[in-house]
């Protein structure tokens, strides 16, 4: 079987993606430094620790699995703490992808297939996001995510590096079947955080401003399933096996939802009541963040199954109740 290597495997979506490349015939080879990952959500092929910023490691774990493709997912990803931490987001993903992709290119691996964001495109009123939206981020965690993206394109025309990007919107839910999960210490997302506050794990959930341009004064988000998600990106590495041309595609499923929405959508599928308070805005929030595009769906063939906002809640409460990572 053909070996993938996974940066961030242990992590909330990279795990999906190693369940989703075991079903299609691969061998995901998760690599990871375990600082926000588990080591408990490697279930579905080798585990390979180490530093994206450790070439010498990354060398001879190429050597060693002569993977066909990266998928990297392995980030920091918070936009809160990317506005107070700026320097940890340019080192960790910016110059820990640049020796990823180094290494990569140097061991003869030209697939790649990038973790990026809807957080590259930043403000724009009015305006349909698609993949030719100007990228002019808010925050520096899509401001390090669109750095990579230039290097990739860099790579490409230097090195024939091939590459997929996708710019995820807002991504939930967990596996159906309980095997893998969302688990960050401490939790800063927005479903997750709200599930703790149903379940009094956590006294309540702060809305992050109600003074916005939209209906209900709060945020908008494009939510997409985990597992639809991950679907795409077996879709993205076939799509590189093919010898199709690099590029880049939105996942989102076109629906915004406020967090006023979010918050009601919780009510009606846990039966419970969601305890909240209204705080300020979040340094770094777009107002609306929506995808306007459907070159997945025409040119991967991405459909998307279980992205409705109820299945996305509960597939994320299942897992709140039942699934844990010990470590
Ligand atoms: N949010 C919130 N309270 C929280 C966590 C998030 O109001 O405890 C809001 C956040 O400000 C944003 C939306 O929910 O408008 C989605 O945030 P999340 O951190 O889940 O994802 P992001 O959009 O930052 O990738």
């Amino acid at each position: 079987m053909s070996n993938v290597l996974v940066t961030g495997g242990a992590g909330y979506i990279g795990s999906h993606a190693c369940k989703a490349l075991r079903a299609a015939g691969f061998t995901p080879v998760t690599y990871d430094n375990l600082v926000t990952g588990w080591k408990d959500a490697v279930k579905f092929g080798p585990f390979e620790q180490g530093e994206l910023s450790d070439r010498a490691r990354l060398d001879a774990v190429f050597a060693q699995y002569e993977p066909v493709a990266v998928m990297h997912f392995a980030a920091l990803s918070q936009v809160g703490e990317a506005m107070s931490e700026p320097g940890r987001y340019w080192r960790n993903n910016v110059e820990g992808s640049l020796t990823l992709i180094e290494a990569a290119t140097a061991a003869g691996c030209l697939n790649f297939v990038f973790s990026s964001t809807c957080a590259t495109y930043g403000e724009h009123d009015n305006v349909v996001l698609d993949e030719g939206t100007p990228q002019e981020p808010l925050n520096a965690y899509g401001a390090s995510k669109r750095a990579v993206e230039d290097i990739l394109r860099d790579f490409g025309a230097a090195y024939g590096l091939k590459h997929v990007i996708f710019r995820y919107f807002n991504v939930a839910g967990a596996d159906p079947e309980g095997e893998v999960g969302e688990h960050h210490r401490p939790e800063t997302h927005l479903i997750p955080v709200m599930l703790e506050a149903i379940d009094g794990t956590r006294p309540a959930l702060t809305i992050n401003g109600t003074d916005y341009d939209t209906p209900d004064g709060t945020c908008v988000r494009d939510y997409v399933h985990v597992m639809d998600l991950v679907d795409a990106h077996v879709l993205g590495l076939k799509w590189l096996q093919d010898g199709k041309e690099s590029r880049v595609f939105n996942l989102g499923t076109g629906d915004g939802f406020s967090v006023r929405e979010v918050i009601d959508a919780s009510r009606a599928v846990t039966n419970r009541e969601v305890p909240y308070s209204e705080g300020p805005r979040r340094a770094g929030d777009a107002t609306k963040l929506v995808s306007g595009s459907t070159r997945a769906a025409a040119e991967l063939g991405w459909t998307p199954e279980r992205s409705t906002m109820p299945q996305m809640i509960a597939d994320a409460w299942r897992w709140h109740q039942n699934g844990h990572y010990e470590g």
